[in-house]
């Protein structure tokens, strides 16, 4: 039987980053079991790569706290490393006139944060983004920077595995706890001190099967994108983002020129009938029954949830996509927009009893095990940060 100290369940960013502060602090026998043949399977390989500047959180707020310090910590990870970290900036725009009032709320809570951002008029939008509309005033984000995620992942990979005290276990996953501190993986049983459980969509499922967060539940959403046509890529030179609806944690489809210079257009937020169904047919299992269920009382239940399903759905549908980013860049033409491959699933957490979507981290401890809630966006960019906290405020 395989024994640890500390035991981690995900080799996604979350795990990493945790193992990685672990080594940090000097310690060592870490165990990660990942149930895939490598990292960046799911979300953190899966995501917009937009290493984010902190100004959509509310200040005090773990996402708040983490995604500034992240941010730093995380571009001089990629600037020491030599990592790809193209720093383009980005830019928040009002679609229309009543969407100015956000624009300048959003700016405000980004000062509370500590964020680097300013308010720019559209003569300056023009010199930093030359196709992009505002109504009179926008955002400007100098800090918001893209990475390539994989390039990241494969980094503190290798970084682990050279220090000599981490073991990272694919095709290994855990299917329950067993007796005295021991968890039975497909791989045989492992023995732990500590237990952190990092594993993205399936982290509520694992943390009921420890006997807590019992009232959070993980509706999963999935994020398609579109993208320009290469030859037409030059309307966007970095990051063109609308003022989003601050009752859900999404941020709004968007323009992101990617690490290889592709222009995308989304994620959507569109309501998935599976924590890994990536399109609407493949890992349909018993369970989309269930999450259809919840969906359906999410629906009834959220006037924010349903506004954002009926909305979100309809972009899929590229005219509708179209037209959300054709506000935002006037000049695109429909046939200059073609479909995407890429896609992501953001495993998003609900308090059940209230009904209502949890828009911060969420870290619950059972014991000696650890279970990381609600790793959504900027979960990424704060990475870092995050795991610096659960480090020294849980594990060390
Ligand atoms: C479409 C999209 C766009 C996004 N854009 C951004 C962005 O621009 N910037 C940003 O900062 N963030 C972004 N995010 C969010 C970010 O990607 C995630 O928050 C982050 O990657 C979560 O990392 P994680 O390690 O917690 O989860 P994951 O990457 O999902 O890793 C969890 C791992 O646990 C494994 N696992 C699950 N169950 C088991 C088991 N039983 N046994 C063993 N292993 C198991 C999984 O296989 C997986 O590899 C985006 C997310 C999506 C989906």
């Amino acid at each position: 039987m395989n024994e640890c100290e500390f035991l981690i369940i995900g080799a996604g960013i979350t795990g990493l980053t945790i193992a990685r502060a672990l080594v940090l602090r000097g310690r060592k026998n870490i165990i990660v079991v990942e149930k895939e043949e490598k990292t960046g399977i799911h979300a953190s390989g899966k995501n917009s790569g937009v290493l984010h500047a902190g100004i959509y959180y509310t200040p005090d707020s773990l996402k708040a706290r983490f995604c500034v310090e992240g941010n730093r910590m995380l571009s001089e990870y990629c600037r020491s490393r030599k990592l790809n970290l193209n720093r383009c900036g980005k830019v928040i725009v009002a679609t229309d006139k009543d969407k100015l009032s956000s624009l300048y709320k959003l700016q405000e809570m980004a000062v509370k944060n500590g964020v680097n951002s300013r308010i720019i008029n559209s003569g300056e939008l023009k010199d930093i983004e030359p196709y992009a509309y505002t109504y009179k005033e926008a955002i400007f984000s100098p800090d918001t920077s893209v990475f390539n995620p994989k390039e990241i992942l494969d980094s503190i990979y290798n970084e682990l595995i050279d220090s000599g005290h981490v073991k990272i276990l694919f095709n290994t996953g855990f299917v329950n706890p067993s007796s005295d501190n021991t968890v039975l993986t497909s791989s045989g049983h492992i023995k732990y001190g500590r237990l952190i459980n990092a594993s993205g969509a399936f982290s509520d499922k694992i943390a009921h099967s420890f006997g807590t967060a019992e009232n959070y539940k993980i509706l999963p959403f999935l994020g398609t994108y579109s993208r320009i046509r290469e030859e037409n890529s030059g309307f966007v030179r970095g990051n063109v983002y609308p003022v989003p609806d601050d009752r859900t944690p999404f941020l709004g489809v968007h323009f992101t020129r990617a690490h290889d210079g592709t222009v995308y257009i989304g994620p959507t937020a569109i309501p998935a009938i599976g924590r890994e169904s990536y399109d609407f047919v493949s890992n349909i299992s018993l369970e989309s029954l269930t999450i259809l269920y919840r969906d359906c009382v999410m629906f009834l239940s959220n006037t924010a949830f349903r506004e954002n399903a009926v909305s979100e759905a309809r972009k899929y549908l590229s005219s509708f996509l179209y037209d959300e980013a054709k506000k935002m860049i006037p000049s695109l033409e429909k046939d200059q927009v073609i479909h995407s491959n890429k896609v992501g699933i953001r495993p998003q957490l609900v308090d059940w009893p209230k009904k209502e979507l949890v828009m911060d981290f969420f870290v619950i401890e059972k014991g000696n095990t650890l279970h990381i809630l609600n790793a959504v966006s900027p979960a990424f960019s704060s990475s870092m940060a995050f795991a610096k906290y659960v480090a020294d405020e849980y594990l060390c």
